[in-house]
C-alpha cells in the first residue's frame, strides 16, 4: 500500500509484475479513478484509487531514478 499522495507522471512499483514481466508503472491519470501504463509494455490499465492504492508497492522518488 501507498499512501494517498501521488502524482501524474510518477513511477510506481505494483506489487504483483505485469504479464510482460515490468512491475513499474507511469501514473498517466489522476481521481476518482487510476490510470497507469505499464513502462515494459506500454499496456494501460484504469483502476479504482482504493485498489490502485492497496495494489501499489511504492512510489518511485526521483533520486531513485537518477540511481543517487
Ligand atoms: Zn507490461
Amino acid at each position: 500500500m501507498i499512501s494517498n499522495d501521488f502524482t501524474l507522471g510518477q513511477h510506481v512499483i505494483m506489487r504483483k509484475p505485469h504479464a510482460c514481466g515490468s512491475s513499474e508503472w507511469e501514473i498517466i491519470r489522476t481521481g476518482a479513478d487510476v490510470k497507469i501504463k505499464c513502462t515494459g509494455c506500454g499496456r494501460t490499465v484504469m483502476l479504482d484509487r482504493g485498489d490502485f492504492i492497496k495494489a501499489a508497492k511504492k512510489i518511485m522518488e526521483a533520486s531513485d531514478e537518477q540511481g543517487r
